[in-house]
């Protein structure tokens, strides 16, 4: 999906210098992935809850690519 999309399905968008990270409340099923993947970048009792830029676009795309439920979703920018 393209940022349109993500934005049209209700994804919010959490812009980094190197990757944006995207993310729909209503999909998430709450299994945590994220904040113990790396509670840097993904910090529930913060906000915004999701900086992209606490680590790098590597472990930020890692940590998204374990979200189960495709509630978090990410899109590089330039050479990143
Ligand atoms: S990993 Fe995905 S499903 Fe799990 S809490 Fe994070 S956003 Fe929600």
């Amino acid at each position: 999906m393209n940022e349109q999309q993500l934005l049209d399905k209700g994804y919010r968008k959490y812009s980094g210098e190197n990757i944006d990270v995207f993310f729909n409340a209503s999909i998430c099923e709450h299994s945590a992935n994220c904040v113990k993947g790396n509670g840097d970048v993904f910090n529930t009792k913060r906000k915004p809850w999701i900086l992209a830029d606490n680590a790098s676009a590597d472990e930020v795309a890692r940590v998204i690519d374990t979200c189960p439920s495709g509630a978090l979703h990410y899109i590089r920018k330039g050479d990143a």
